[in-house]
């Protein structure tokens, strides 16, 4: 058996290891077009913003370990170019050269891509985005070697408010750019102006609710287009969200669903016999919801390649799909997310309310206990929970696990009440701030 693999991160490399795991005597070539493997592009913001010192830090698995110790058949530096799905072969080009590989089983793990706009960067020195580790080491050599003074960060989801942090780090005078008032969508309003307060205080510039429409070259800089303004700065980041890397797939007439990411059944099988798709080129189902959704997160990457192993190995594994559960810093500030958003249920008509509660995280006397506020969205009536939202001291917000545990087994908000959970003051308040949620929802019965 020969399996072929398209990409070499999180998903691939996975579904590579479980593989050869479970069935030492196939084969399994992995063609990754970069030259790293397995590596954390989440520790990005941290290597730009010096908290992490080195990039070979991000790296997870060294080539020769894969090859040498899980018996990878590594192919670094090769781009797949087509796929033949009746043939059974991929086309991969290396150094001019083309060769036609054939399989019997194929993963595609070819991730997902910043999104530009159709922006040229080439044409703008000090313009970026923040994908894998070859754009954290130019924007690290930038800022050392050109000394910027100014950055703006275009776009308000997770990884532009990272990157925001990344680049106060450096000392850099920053100004967040996002078209709505409001942050990203994920974050419902309450989360989005705490987070605004937070950016504030820490003197980030915010420029809120104009529309971005492209970039110009300014004075020494890079100039900004908002409507009939122009924001100069010596830095740009677009953190303007990410796309599926599912061309591949859909030149080959393999199916696409959500965001056009590639459609995969709960095994990740595309509509193609012998093709698997894992990671954040592929589809998911919201757990318990059914909707199909393009979740571009690290564990479920990490998770679908491991089940496309173990699948292509000969198992019948099914992956349960996913909640949106995220979590970032945004300086000492935790925000966390899981489920749907209030727009989302409403939308799905599952009719939901909204219970905000602001606490302790700690107990009120105990050294170090910091403000939390805590969102939950119920289902009017059945008190379903469908999502919540935490914002507080970093590690307090780890708590949103407990509701997307409680999401995962469809618990209404009186059994959350239920929970017994543990408490002592360098921890908690004697009610939880969970369980304080779950009593002040209570009272609306
Ligand atoms: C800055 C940043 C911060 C993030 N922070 C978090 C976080 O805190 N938490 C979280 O859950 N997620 C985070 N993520 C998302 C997480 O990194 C991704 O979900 C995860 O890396 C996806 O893994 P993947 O293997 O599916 O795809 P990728 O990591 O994108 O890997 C795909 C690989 O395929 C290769 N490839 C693509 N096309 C071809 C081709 N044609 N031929 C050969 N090789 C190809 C690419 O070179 C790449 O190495 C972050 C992402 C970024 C960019």
């Amino acid at each position: 058996m020969r399996v072929v693999i398209i990409g070499g991160d999180a998903a691939g490399m996975s579904a590579a290891s479980q593989v050869k795991r479970l069935r030492p005597d196939y084969d399994v070539v992995l063609f990754e077009r970069g030259g790293y493997i397995s590596y954390a592009a989440c520790g990005i913001p941290y290597f730009v913003g010096k908290a992490v010192g080195s990039l070979d830090d991000l790296i997870e698995v060294l080539p020769d370990e894969a090859r040498e110790k899980r018996g990878i058949d590594l192919r670094l530096g090769h781009t797949a170019v087509a796929i033949d799905p009746s043939g059974r072969t991929v086309t991969v080009e290396h150094e001019g050269q083309t060769t036609v590989e054939p399989y019997d089983s194929l993963l595609i793990a070819t991730g997902a891509r910043a999104q530009t706009l159709g922006i040229d960067m080439g044409t703008f020195a000090g313009v970026f985005a923040m994908n894998d580790l070859s754009d954290a080491r130019k924007i690290a050599d930038y800022a050392a070697v050109e000394k910027p003074e100014t950055a703006a960060v275009i776009g308000g989801g997770y990884i532009g408010l990272e990157a925001v942090e990344s680049f106060c780090g450096l000392g850099l005078k920053t100004t967040l750019v996002h078209r709505r008032e409001d942050l990203h969508r994920s974050f419902e309003k309450e989360m989005s102006d705490i987070i605004k307060q937070k950016l504030t205080d820490k003197g980030v510039a915010l420029s809120l609710g104009k529309p971005f429409s492209g970039l110009e070259h300014l004075g020494g800089g890079v100039g900004i287009v908002l409507g009939e303004e122009s924001l100069e700065a010596d830095m740009v980041l677009l953190a303007l969200g990410v796309e599926p890397n599912s061309r591949l797939a859909a030149e080959a007439g393999i199916g696409l669903g959500a965001n056009g990411a590639i459609r995969v059944n709960e095994y990740m099988e595309t509509d193609a016999a012998g093709i698997y798709a894992a990671g954040d080129c592929a589809s998911a189902i919201l757990t318990t919801f059914g909707t199909e959704v393009h979740a571009p997160l690290a564990l479920k990457a990490n998770k679908q390649g491991l089940i496309a192993g173990m699948n292509i190995a000969g198992e019948r594994e099914a992956f349960a799909g996913v909640l949106n559960t995220a979590v970032t810093k945004i300086f000492d500030l935790g925000v966390a997310r899981t489920g749907l958003s209030f727009d989302q249920a409403r939308d799905m008509g599952l009719e939901p309310e909204k219970i905000v509660v602001r606490s302790r995280d700690r107990a009120r006397y105990y050294p170090g206990s910091s403000p939390m506020t805590s969102l939950v969205i119920v289902g009017k009536k059945d008190r379903r929970v469908l999502g919540a939202q935490l914002a507080g001291r970093v590690d307090s917000v780890k708590r949103i696990d407990v509701y997307a545990t409680a999401i995962y087994n469809r618990m209404t908000i009186d059994q959350v009440f239920e929970l017994d959970l543990a408490y002592a003051p360098p921890f908690s308040p004697v009610y939880d701030p969970v369980l304080l949620a779950a009593r002040v929802a209570r009272k609306k019965r």
